[in-house]
Parts: C-alpha cells; sequence; structure tokens
C-alpha cells in the first residue's frame, strides 16, 4: 500500500524530543544494522582503516552487518559505542539509529506510538515539541 500523507494517523504530529537518556542504545540484545557504506564514514571519524572497524566492531549477520554489542552488564547489552549515557558515534551513527523513533514499526498505529513510548522518554513527553507530519517524514529518510 502506498503512503498517504493525508491518511495517516499522525498527519497532525507527534510529540517527541530526545532527552538523551540512552535507553535506546541499551536493553535487550538487539541488531543495530549497518552498511558498507556507514562503515566507510565510521572508519574516518574514528581514524581507524576499513578494515580495522571491520575487526573491532562489526559483526555478520546473515548477508548483512551489524554492529556488535558490548558483552551483557547485569542482563543489559549496550550499543559498543555507548559511553555512559552518550553515544560516541553520533555524527556518523546509522540509518537505524538517526531515524529512531520514526521507524515504519512504531508509526503502524497509535498503540504502536504508545507502546514504543514505554521503552523511550521522549514519545509524547509533556515536555516533547510537537513534530509536523513534514519533519516526521524527512527524519525518516
Ligand atoms: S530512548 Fe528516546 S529519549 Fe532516550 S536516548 Fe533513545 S531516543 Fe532519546
Amino acid at each position: 500500500m502506498s503512503f498517504n500523507p493525508l491518511t495517516v494517523w499522525y498527519q497532525n504530529g507527534l510529540k517527541f524530543r530526545c532527552t538523551e537518556c540512552g535507553k535506546c542504545c541499551t536493553g535487550t540484545p538487539g541488531v543495530v544494522w549497518i552498511t558498507e557504506e556507514e562503515i566507510i564514514a565510521l572508519a574516518a571519524f574514528l581514524q581507524l582503516s576499513i578494515e580495522d572497524v571491520h575487526k573491532r566492531y562489526i559483526r555478520k549477520c546473515g548477508n548483512r552487518l551489524a554492529l556488535i554489542e558490548k558483552p551483557p552488564k547485569q542482563g543489559e547489552y549496550d550499543c559498543i559505542f555507548l559511553k555512559g549515557k552518550r553515544c560516541t558515534i553520533y555524527p556518523v551513527r546509522p540509518k537505524q539509529c538517526r531515524t529512531f523513533p520514526w521507524w515504519d514499526e512504531n508509526l503502524t498505529s497509535k498503540e504502536a506510538w504508545q507502546e514504543a513510548g514505554k521503552l523511550c522518554e521522549g514519545i509524547d513527553h509533556p515536555d516533547s515539541p510537537l513534530i509536523s507530519l513534514q519533519e516526521i517524514i524527512d527524519q525518516k529518510q
């Protein structure tokens, strides 16, 4: 089904602001997909060779590539690039991170959005600004 901005349930926008709580970068084991193009940008940012980035930070999941996680601590699986609550590769973070929480699975319904809000305190937070439909569409890219 094609995307029609006039019929989506969030056409009046959604409230969100990242509080930098870091919860979306930890928790249960997950997969953060990364592309070869993003690995090249990451290598430049870290001033490492592409080969070294692969060796230190990348794993194969089927025929795709993903970031590794730190060994679990008290059942929490932190992203390898999470330091305290801070993302240490923020300017070159993969698209999956950049586009959160505007993932299709979170936008399928109001219920799905509220479910995502159980993890992410910036979703529907009273202090969060209203993000317009156009901004959501732009940030989903
Ligand atoms: S869980 Fe939400 S508020 Fe917390 S760091 Fe992630 S996006 Fe930001």
